[in-house]
């Protein structure tokens, strides 16, 4: 079950009735991720999805309150977990950066 403070209800609130978007902003990327394709930008509602679904690539950074990437994927396999947090996150505030992920895990990048 996910269990959301004050804040936390307020931001998905708004985000899911004012300013749903189709993807996460680079522009709006955490400077506390790690280098990489995956990235989570400051939409995040600290939801906790993705860190319970891809604990080796999300974490929760207590200093700013949102998950940031500490890891990035680097095996196919590995692309699949981080690609289903991206697609199951509410606020779409993971952003992949290009990368498509194909049903074999084969990877594909945007230019
Ligand atoms: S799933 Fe999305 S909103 Fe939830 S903690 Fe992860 S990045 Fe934040």
């Amino acid at each position: 079950m996910i269990l959301m403070n004050y804040v936390q209800a307020c931001r998905c609130v708004n985000v899911c009735l004012n300013e749903r978007k189709d993807m996460a902003n680079k522009n709006e990327r955490l400077s506390q991720n790690v280098p990489g394709f995956y990235y989570v930008d400051a939409t995040c509602i600290d939801c906790d999805m993705c860190r319970g679904n891809a604990p080796d690539f999300f974490r929760r950074d207590d200093d700013i309150g949102y998950s940031v990437v500490y890891r990035q994927p680097e095996t196919p396999e590995q692309y699949a977990l981080a690609e289903e947090a991206r697609e199951n996150c509410p606020t779409d505030s993971i952003g992949n950066d290009g990368v498509e992920v194909a049903e074999n895990h084969s990877l594909n990048y945007k230019s």
